[in-house]
């Protein structure tokens, strides 16, 4: 017998309170911390000693955060189940002399982040958000969350075949950003701007990572409101559902034979190649030091290492319907279909046979249905974490996800049971 499913459509209602919450993978990680607070868990700072000591912990790194609940009792080799997802998404991101404009218009430069689709930046209110880094060494969140930017499209007059020739834009020439009037452009108006919003000395800032952000707050749509859209589902949908589905498996009173952990990782979207990206050292050492905090050796070390799974979850590709022969012919994603399984074997994924079944029992207990996805094979496929978490740490990797549209898109669209079914198939996986 299935348990009741403990997440329902207002787990979605939650999603877009983080998502918006969530602007930059700085905001995201927060917005993550805060809710792990609320369910016990406590931060250890990657510099302290860490201690044997039972209960919910995380690092903050950056973008990304890295959570884990040690049950009572718990051995030194005592395995870990993992939920590994991505903080980040593509979109544009301020430039170190941001300080630009022409012909009376003042102007942002920007640098563009990852696989972002360029068209979907245009002609949106854009807010302003990251954090900034002080002179002390500490970083101070800011989100400008109201009409500051904008990229505004050329007039169909002065593009005439647009409609049919496609959108050509330049990285560097179109898509710098507008904030206003004035010919009087100095070097640090947009920094002092900030640091006003942020309620700290202009002075003070001397290092910043800022991106603009899509205002429109996320919306249910649809006849029956049976769809969500937003901005940074890719792939906040799965670090919102990992976070609620590890507070629930902390503080659900299950017996667990394991240590259930969050891995929400940075730079996915060019790579995971920094030191808060799945390419780097972070989840190995974290896992580790665990092990050593309760007294484990290398050989526990190891036997943990070696019985443990994580679950990459990241969004994938919903069937589109006036695009279905991009798609493979027959397997078809659905929007409320449940969570997908991400299939592909020449290791963009790191699902295997063995990899489904941990999955699909997963799902089987939590009652959620599971969807397969494949690329068509004259289709370049995607990637994510988890090939590169299965080839770094030697753990075993199982990708799955939600079925989205519009991906990289500054707006996507997703059904909005679909991550309330994600959220039950990882409590399912996080209690087993
Ligand atoms: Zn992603």
């Amino acid at each position: 017998m299935s348990p009741a499913p403990r997440f329902d459509r207002g787990h979605t209602d939650d999603l877009m309170s983080f998502l918006a919450a969530s602007p930059s993978p700085y905001h995201a990680v927060a917005t993550a911390a805060e809710r792990l607070e609320k369910a016990g868990f406590r931060q250890v700072e990657e510099t302290d000693a860490w201690d044997a000591s039972s209960g919910g912990k995380y690092v903050l790194r950056g973008g990304a955060i890295i959570a884990w609940y040690v049950p009572e009792g718990a051995s030194p080799h005592t395995p870990f189940r993992i939920v590994g997802a991505h903080t980040d998404s593509p979109n544009l991101r301020v430039k170190p002399l941001p300080d630009a404009g022409a012909h009376g218009w003042r102007q942002v430069a920007v640098e563009i982040y990852g696989g972002t689709l360029l068209n979907t930046w245009l002609d949106r209110d854009l807010g302003l958000a990251g954090r900034l880094t002080l002179r002390d060494g500490t970083h101070r969140l800011v989100n400008v969350d109201r009409p500051l930017l904008r990229v505004p499209q050329l007039a169909v007059h002065l593009d005439r075949a647009v409609n049919t020739d496609g959108l050509k834009l330049d990285r560097q020439k179109h898509m710098q950003p507008i904030w206003g009037l004035g010919d009087d452009v100095r070097e640090g108006d947009l920094i002092r701007f900030v640091a006003e919003e942020a309620g700290v000395d202009a002075a003070d800032v001397t290092g910043w990572d800022l991106m603009p952000h899509a205002i429109e707050p996320p919306a249910y749509l649809g006849r029956d409101r049976e769809l969500l859209a937003g901005p940074r589902m890719d792939n906040l949908i799965s670090v919102h559902a990992g976070t609620a589905a590890l507070a629930a498996a902390a503080t659900g009173g299950a017996k667990l034979d394991h240590v259930p952990v969050l891995a929400a990782f940075d730079h996915e979207e060019n790579g995971s190649q920094s030191d808060t990206g799945a390419d780097g050292p972070l989840l190995g050492t974290v896992l580790e030091r665990s092990v050593f905090a309760r007294g484990g050796s290398q050989e526990d070390r190891a036997r943990a290492f070696a019985g443990t799974v994580c679950l990459s979850s990241d969004t994938g590709h919903a069937i589109h319907p006036n695009y279905a022969e991009r798609h493979d012919p027959t397997h078809h994603p659905r929007a409320n279909g449940g969570p997908i399984l991400k299939v592909n074997v020449n290791m963009r994924y790191a699902t295997d046979g063995s990899g489904r079944a941990v999955f699909a029992a997963a799902c089987e207990r939590a009652g959620v249905p599971m969807q397969n996805f494949v690329s068509n094979n004259a289709m370049p496929c995607g990637t994510t974490i988890g090939p590169i978490t299965a080839a770094r740490h030697g753990i075993k990797t199982v990708d799955i996800g939600v079925a989205i549209l519009s991906m990289h898109s500054a707006r996507e669209l997703c059904g909005a049971d679909d991550p309330y079914l994600l959220a039950n198939a990882l409590v399912a996986f996080l209690e087993d």
